[in-house]
């Protein structure tokens, strides 16, 4: 699944994200935290979220503690290269940013 970087998953789903407060930003999670996780509500932005542009960016998208995040596991059924479609449905339901 190809991810256009709307944004639109980072506010509209349910997801366990990483505590912003458990990280040390540009490095990893806190080595002396524990509890790291914690529920994003859907319709709530996540803090880890901020854009340049249109373009989502994610704070953690690059640091360890992103791999195999359920952010990081996100996919659809469907082949590989083809674009996500959950970004469409959001846009044509016209969600706001
Ligand atoms: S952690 Fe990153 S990818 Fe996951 S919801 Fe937050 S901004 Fe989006
Ligand atoms: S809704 Fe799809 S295209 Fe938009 S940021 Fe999420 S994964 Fe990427």
């Amino acid at each position: 699944m190809i991810c256009q970087r709307c944004g639109y998953c980072c506010i509209h789903l349910d997801v366990n994200i990483v505590d912003p407060r458990a990280v040390l930003p540009g490095v990893d999670i806190d080595p002396g935290k524990r509890d790291v996780w914690v529920l994003k509500p859907k319709g709530q932005r996540c803090p880890h979220l901020s854009f340049q542009g249109d373009l989502a960016v994610c704070a953690i998208h690059v640091m360890p503690c992103y791999k195999g995040s359920p952010c990081d596991q996100f996919e659809q059924l469907g082949r590989e290269d083809d674009l996500c479609v959950l970004g469409a449905y959001f846009k044509a339901a016209s969600y706001e940013k």
